[in-house]
């Protein structure tokens, strides 16, 4: 108990002494104090939450050196400044170095000077990289960015998957393995991989509270930009385009438009991106327009907003993206403009990879579609994306502020439960909606699924009405998807009970984003009429031709009487 406690003062003093603050944050201490007793751990936390210090301050604390993977250099880079600026002894290890830098730094690591040491993967798969780190005292190994093992994540890179067997190599050494990722497959993903099952998982929320999450259909959408954009004049901002083509337009049509912009993306010159991203960082640009390449490891506290101007390819990365917006926990709107074609778009871009890889992403786009679609509330969404639970509505996301009609659902409910009992299981989202609106194709036939009971039962609705309360179901937790088995759904015990004794449920429909840009056309039209109204200029005409009979003047002058001003612009427009 007693060393505990004095444990507690060393970990609490080491970091006010090195990094300046007074308190951990979360889940930090817990973690910390579990590497620190060399076992293997398992790090979840959103971006910003402070992952590194997990890693940084036990290396501190134990003997010889830990090993820091990380997969970008911009990255190492940034954080060995930090903590030589710390006065802490951190060296990087990668292509950038020279012959005699790299001599250096071995001959530091080997003597026990250096106590963070941060290796590409590239650099950590080559001999004689590994015949020197035999050769180290080291303490542990941190994977940062782990889920760049996952072909699930955002980030997949080969290398990464070559690790575990490096690091068995090096010796028997604890893993601390951190990721901002946090969907149930890449965790799994991760897990298994890195043949860390035993591991403590320290799984922190991310719900991020003060982000306002909003998608908008893909109408007008340079208009909108300019329009939000301004809404927000001075503030920071981030607005990601899926192209080197469409960034540079983008940042030029907000520049006419008066708003300092900049374009970053990897088809820039280095010193240029760097400059822009400075400029950013300074305050000198108000807007950053990018690629997916901005934004690892930028810590800018005071992002306003986050724009996606073409939908993002996952959820994950979409999460990522959103998630650089009101670090410092105020305000922070996260708008996404969405349409289908974007989805199809992506979807043949990634036609010529190997199969797998297509298939996962066609899979991450699917959800992201559902995503855009859905009328739940978002914040709902995305963390049960993430696998955590949320009951209520959040209140602060566009469908909880503009509320969709509900509809009774308790029937249709059963009806889909049922399915998925009767079809044993063993299917998707997908192919219970077509045994429900009795499709004819080659697995309802040769499942012989044309003969049960619910076949067809649902044909008064479409494909996307049946795909949506099955998405809805899952969310309530009637139904589960198996990640390790292609998303085949299986029934809760909260569904069997529900097949047995329904109840009421009411569930929304889905956006139909041509609808309702019908719609708003429609009331612009009637807005701009308040101008133009034929209507009105026939009644005006008319007026005036009176008036001026009756007065005998010259009819343009009528326009100056104060009451046909006013009956002007009090007249009705609106149906
Ligand atoms: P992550 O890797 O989880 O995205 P970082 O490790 O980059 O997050 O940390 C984000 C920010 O939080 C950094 O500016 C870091 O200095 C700060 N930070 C981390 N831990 C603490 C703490 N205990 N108290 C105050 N600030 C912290
Ligand atoms: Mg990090
Ligand atoms: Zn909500």
């Amino acid at each position: 108990m007693e060393i505990l406690e004095k444990d507690d003062v060393k970990l609490k003093s080491k970091l006010k002494e090195v990094f300046g603050y007074s308190q951990f944050r979360g889940n930090q201490e817990a973690i910390i104090r579990n590497i620190i007793e060399g076992k293997n751990t398992f790090v979840i936390m959103p971006t910003g939450a402070g992952k590194s210090l997990c890693y940084q301050l036990p290396a501190l604390v134990l003997d010889g050196t830990a090993i820091v993977i990380s997969p970008l250099i911009a990255l190492m880079k940034n954080q060995v400044d930090q903590l030589n600026a710390f006065g802490v002894n951190a060296q990087f290890l990668n292509s950038t170095l020279s012959k005699s830098e790299m001599n250096k730094v071995k001959k530091e690591t080997i003597s026990g000077e250096v106590k963070l040491l941060y290796v590409a993967p590239e650099s950590l798969t080559k001999e004689e990289t590994l015949e020197f780190l035999r050769k180290a005292n080291i303490s542990f190994v941190a994977i940062d960015e782990a889920h760049c093992i996952s072909e699930w994540g955002h980030d997949f890179r080969p290398e990464y998957r070559r690790i575990r067997g490096i690091i068995d190599q090096i010796g028997d050494l604890p893993i601390i393995a951190l990721t901002a990722t946090a969907t149930p497959k890449v965790q799994l993903d991760i897990q298994k991989n890195l043949q860390m099952d035993e591991a403590s998982v320290f799984k922190s929320s991310f719900n991020r509270t003060n982000l306002y999450y909003e998608v908008r259909p893909k109408h007008k959408t340079k208009k909108q930009l300019i329009k939000y954009v301004k809404s927000h004049k001075g503030k920071s901002g981030i607005v990601y385009c899926l192209s080197r083509k469409k960034v540079e337009e983008i940042a030029e049509l907000l520049r006419v438009n008066d708003v300092k912009a900049l374009p970053y993306h990897a088809g820039l010159d280095a010193s240029i991106r760097m400059a822009n991203q400075d400029a950013f960082l300074n305050e000198d640009a108000d807007v950053i327009v990018a690629t997916i390449a901005f934004g690892m490891g930028i810590d800018k506290p005071d992002v306003r907003f986050v724009i996606h101007y073409d939908t993002p390819k996952s959820i994950e990365g979409y999460y990522q993206e959103t998630g650089r917006g009101g670090r410092d926990g105020l305000e922070g709107n996260c708008l996404m403009f969405y349409s289908y074609d974007d989805i199809v778009k992506l979807e043949k871009f990634s036609k010529d990879k190997p199969v797998t890889e297509r298939d996962n992403s066609k899979l991450l786009l699917q959800e992201m579609a559902s995503y855009a679609d859905s009328a739940v509330c978002r914040r709902k969404q995305l963390l049960h994306y993430f696998g955590e639970a949320y009951e209520k509505d959040c209140g602060f996301c566009d469908n909880c502020v503009h509320p969709k009609e509900k509809f009774e659902a308790q029937d249709d409910v059963v009806l889909a439960l049922k399915t998925v009992v009767l079809t044993e299981q063993r299917f998707g989202i997908d192919h219970i909606s077509a045994v429900l609106t009795g499709m004819k194709n080659q697995y309802v036939e040769s499942y012989g699924h044309n003969q049960l009971e619910v076949y067809g039962k649902g044909k008064d609705h479409d494909i996307q009405y049946w795909n949506s309360v099955v998405r809805q179901v899952l969310l309530s937790e009637y139904l589960e998807k198996d990640i390790e088995n292609f998303g085949v759904l299986k029934i809760t015990e909260k569904g069997l009970n529900f097949i047995e004794n329904p109840h009421s449920i009411k569930l929304s429909k889905d956006h139909n984003y041509d609808e309702e840009v019908a719609k708003e056309e429609e009331r612009q039209e009637n807005q701009t009429a308040s101008g133009h109204d034929e209507n009105l200029f026939e009644m005006l005409k008319g007026l005036r031709k009176k008036l001026a009979k009756e007065k005998n003047l010259p009819p343009y002058v009528l326009f100056q009487d104060p009451s046909l001003k006013e009956m002007a612009t009090t007249y009705p427009t609106t149906k």
